[in-house]
């Protein structure tokens, strides 16, 4: 059996400590996945305190809030880090290839395009990514482990929220005063693209009227 944390328990770590086995073991061919929401805010709070070049990268769907895209700025500028980048086609190459508003056609299709391919990239080369998922999200996120092999992009997987309440990060983000993306307060629980998020609770805002509840980058 795989295992990256040398016969410790890992799920009996707190999150700081996640983070620092994966670091230790994986720096620099470790990468956290941010997708500028409260839980990017303290993960890259953790993460950069203990390693300022630990890597980091996003997915650009070309479909984000202005208010992402402004965060994101203020995330780099703070922490003096440039985020790595990988995106999916412009809207007008989608355009010309799949017609227009394919979020709306076939929002498989379009995730699978703007998000889970534009991920395999991200992940190429890399021995580990890190996440910001927590089981108390959604059912589909409810057996997350803190440390695990990832079967589907052949690498180590590390959520070190797992087990984190949705009050845990709040309180995480008071004490440590860190910067959220404002639209949490506007009422967005979870951020996605501006033509499938609403403001709502938990995941309820994600695809809501529709069955879709994930991208396809966890699942
Ligand atoms: S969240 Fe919506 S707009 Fe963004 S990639 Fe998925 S279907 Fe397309």
């Amino acid at each position: 059996m795989r295992t990256l944390s040398g016969g410790i328990d890992v799920e009996a770590l707190t999150a700081h400590e996640v983070v620092d086995l994966v670091l230790e073991r994986l720096h620099p061919r470790v990468a956290l996945a941010c997708s500028f929401q409260k839980e990017g805010s303290v993960l890259l709070d953790m993460i950069l305190t203990r390693e300022p070049r630990a890597r980091v990268f996003t997915l650009d769907t070309h479909l984000l809030f202005p208010e992402t895209y402004r965060f994101w700025a203020e995330t780099e500028r703070r922490y003096g880090i440039e985020i790595e980048v990988h995106s999916g086609p412009s809207l007008g190459r989608q355009a010309a290839t799949h017609g227009d508003a394919l979020w709306r056609r076939d929002p498989e299709l379009c995730c699978s395009i703007r998000k889970v391919a534009p991920l395999a990239r991200a992940l190429g080369g890399l021995d580990g990514w890190i996440t910001g998922v927590r089981r108390d999200q959604s059912a589909t996120r409810a057996g997350t482990p803190k440390v695990g092999w990832d079967d589907r992009h052949e690498l180590w997987k590390a959520s070190p929220l797992a087990d984190w309440s949705d009050e845990d990060v709040w309180a995480y983000i008071r004490e440590r005063d860190l910067p959220v993306n404002p639209l949490h307060e506007r009422g967005y629980a979870s951020l996605g693209c501006t033509h499938c998020t609403r403001p709502g609770e938990g995941r309820e805002g994600r695809w809501a009227g529709t069955a879709k509840t994930e991208c396809g980058l966890h699942v």
